[in-house]
């Protein structure tokens, strides 16, 4: 099964990628997860990388379809896959059309998750991150067991730099002018799934499950 999660920053998509991965046996692919280690690397390409995603932007192209193209070719990714954050604009969608007729394969569906305004400013708010190990926790919806402290390894966890309220507002307006336009997109290919998205995490992984099974 090839999946992308499409939708806007703060809906949920990598807590929900992660869990579909577990339950299915494919690969999760995030590209916020890949850039952000990359942005820690003290080098020409780290410092770039970091600058532009802790401002809310948009990471060149040629990284990000880079990285995918590579990912998509992994055995790993034999059976499947799902895409966290990526594409993300109209190049990506095209460049990642042609990296999977490298592969000879072609998308299954792609899940449209949907969240009203408020609540993606409140998820992002509370949003807490281990930064050793990735795991992403909520203040209230997905509290660690200590507070502050990441369950498995113990590391005090952190905000990103891009969920703070200027970062978010820019973000949240490149996903309207950049991303936003691939549902149409999808939707001519007749891929496109939309998923409810409010709720309880539980709630909303039933619903891809069924989202999944049918259509
Ligand atoms: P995205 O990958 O789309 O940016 P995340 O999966 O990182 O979103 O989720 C954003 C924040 O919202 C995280 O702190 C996460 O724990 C929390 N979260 C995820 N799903 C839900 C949900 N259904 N209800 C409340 N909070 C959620
Ligand atoms: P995310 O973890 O998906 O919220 O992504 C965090 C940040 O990483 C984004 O705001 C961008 O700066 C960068 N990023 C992630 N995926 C992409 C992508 N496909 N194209 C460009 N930048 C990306």
């Amino acid at each position: 099964m090839r999946l992308i999660f499409l939708g806007p920053p703060g809906a949920g998509k990598g807590t929900q990628a992660a869990r579909v991965c577990r339950h299915f046996g494919l690969m999760h692919i995030a590209t916020g997860d890949i850039l952000r280690r990359a942005a820690t690397q003290e080098t020409e390409v780290g410092r770039k990388v970091k600058a532009l995603m802790d401002a809310g932007d948009l990471v060149p192209d040629e990284i990000t379809n880079e990285v995918v193209a590579g990912a998509i070719a992994l055995p790993e990714a034999a059976k499947g896959f799902v895409l966290d954050g990526y594409p993300r604009n109209m190049f990506q969608s095209a460049a990642l059309e042609l990296s999977l007729g490298e592969i000879g394969a072609r998308l299954d569906k792609v899940l449209r998750f949907m969240v009203k305004g408020d609540e993606l400013v409140a998820r992002m708010a509370g949003r807490r991150i281990c930064p050793k190990d990735g795991e992403v926790y909520h203040i209230t919806a997905r509290p660690p067991k200590v507070v502050g402290i990441c369950d498995t390894d113990g590391t005090p966890l952190v905000q990103r730099e891009d969920d703070s309220e200027q970062a978010v507002r820019h973000r949240l307006q490149v996903y309207g002018e950049k991303t936003k336009p691939l549902i149409d997109f999808y939707g001519k290919m007749g891929l496109v799934v939309d998923l409810d998205a409010m709720g309880t995490a539980d709630d909303v992984f039933d619903r891809i499950i069924a989202a999944l099974a049918s259509a």
